[in-house]
């Protein structure tokens, strides 16, 4: 295992990674706000964070991966008003969609997914203090963070103090004092869902749920904390305030940004009509080759999407799914022997593991950590041809496929890009249930059933599979 560099935004160096307590690493990472499906630029911090804790895993650290969920927020009650529904509604419909794309992209689940409404106290309490420190005040019902007061607002972004200032918008209806304040705490409108407070009815900003959120289940300081370049500014350099303002610590030790996703050299938006769900995309093309296109490029690097480059990202996915499957069989074909493994087998499968390590431990660079799977399929599909290699070549071979597959997250062993709906598993088990109780009819109409699903199920040696018609 190598010394693991990261480029830490704060300092705009690469670092060594040394995490404040051993083996234990607090990462945070920014969640949706759920008012919609999520769109492609959403999914790529899922992913390449994804990938970066599994290494982190396999390297060894405990890690305890915290993403909130913004369940208030204008989006939100707007959209829970056109429908006359109450705002909790719409949250927890797309927090069930959320978990839909994530899974399927092969995303694992957070250690926690903190949500706003359940830590309204912790917010406050939070807020409060900021004003009892004076770096907040409040305004007829609003408190806002005062930006100047925190020596150094600025240093996560890099940009003077003017520049932002200048850029800064100050919203008629605000009641702030300067451009580059923000609230902590709005005052209640009509129609909106509210909380009590020492300032009356209301809720909170955006910023302030991520500082109290981060600090309630990782302490002052996280290790790291990660989201996308476009949340740099505000919403991370107010996080770095309100939180170092708090504690007088630092809020996190490595700040880890990815770069953005364009649309054929655009920027996404709807109104451009390059706007695509995480769901759209799936249907067409399936999740695992969303996640590899999102991966095969250095998480700091700009991604460009086009449907010529995901349709290339899924042909290259075939081909290490083609190479697995055919090891697989080869697997089950050879006879079990004590033979050796060969120098050549051995050390082409080190070599495999060692490159893909050097890759992921020099700031996790994915893209190269793909490259050295790559070598490895080219080994292997040469092994195959010449049918020389005995079992425990070929049980070592799909190790380390595996083992270097896993920790970027792809299933290769999961045939085909589309997973088998829980409903026609859970005929599946009803099925096998019946032939066990003897009850064949009853077995029968479940495989009609199922296969009204549009698939097909077949009882092999090994169990019962299933599989597209
Ligand atoms: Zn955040």
């Amino acid at each position: 295992m190598q010394n693991i560099k990261a480029y830490n935004t704060l300092s705009r160096k690469l670092e060594d990674f040394t995490p404040l307590n051993g083996k234990k690493v607090n990462m945070y990472v920014c969640g949706p706000t759920v008012y919609n499906l999520i769109h492609l630029g959403n999914a790529r911090p899922l992913c390449v964070f994804d990938c970066i804790r599994r290494y982190l895993i396999h390297a060894g650290y405990d890690v305890n991966y915290i993403t909130n969920f913004t369940d208030v927020d204008d989006k939100i009650i707007r959209k829970a008003n056109e429908e006359n529904v109450k705002a909790s509604e719409i949250s927890e419909k797309y927090i069930v969609e959320f978990f839909k794309d994530s899974d399927g992209l092969g995303v694992m689940r957070s250690s926690v997914y903190p949500k706003v409404t359940e830590n309204m106290d912790a917010i406050i309490a939070l807020v409060a203090k900021l004003v009892d420190k004076g770096f907040a005040y409040e305004n007829e019902g609003d408190v806002y963070f005062s930006a100047l007061k925190f020596d150094g607002y600025g240093k996560l972004s890099h940009m003077p103090i003017d520049d932002l200032s200048s850029g800064a918008r100050v919203d008629v209806s605000e009641k702030k004092r300067e451009p580059l304040d923000f609230a902590l705490w709005k005052a209640a409108k009509p129609g909106e869902p509210s909380w009590d407070s020492p300032w009356g009815k209301g809720r909170p900003g955006w910023h302030i749920e991520c500082s109290t959120m981060s600090e309630k289940y990782a302490g002052d300081t996280l290790d790291i904390h990660g989201g996308g370049q476009d949340l740099m500014f505000p919403h991370h350099e107010n996080e770095v305030a309100q939180s170092e303002a708090a504690t007088g610590k630092p809020l996190a030790k490595y700040w880890l940004h990815n770069g953005f996703l364009n649309i054929d050299n655009t920027k996404m938006s709807k109104s451009l009509g390059n706007f695509f769900t995480v769901r759209d995309v799936a249907e067409k093309y399936g999740y695992d080759a969303i996640r590899f296109f999102l991966i095969s490029a250095h998480y700091r690097n700009p991604v460009n999407y086009t449907d010529k480059l995901i349709e290339s990202a899924k042909a290259s996915l075939e081909r290490m799914k083609t190479c697995r499957e055919a090891l697989e069989m080869a697997v089950a074909n050879a006879a079990s022997s004590s033979e050796k493994i060969s120098e050549e087998v051995e050390n082409f499968t080190a070599k495999a593991k060692q490159d893909f390590d050097s890759a992921m431990a020099f700031d996790f660079n994915t893209a190269d950590a793909i490259a050295s799977i790559f070598e490895l399929v080219t080994s292997v599909n040469i092994l195959l041809t010449k049918q020389t290699a005995n079992k425990n070549e070929l049980l070592k071979c799909a190790a380390v496929f595996d083992e270097l597959t896993g920790i970027l997250g792809l299933d290769l062993r999961d045939n085909g890009s589309e997973k088998i709906p829980k409903e026609v598993t859970d005929l599946a088990e009803a099925r096998t249930a019946a032939k066990k109780e003897k009850n064949f009819s009853l077995a029968d109409e479940l495989r009609e059933k199922i296969k009204i699903l549009g698939y097909n199920i077949e009882d092999t040696r090994q169990g019962v599979k299933i599989t597209k018609i």
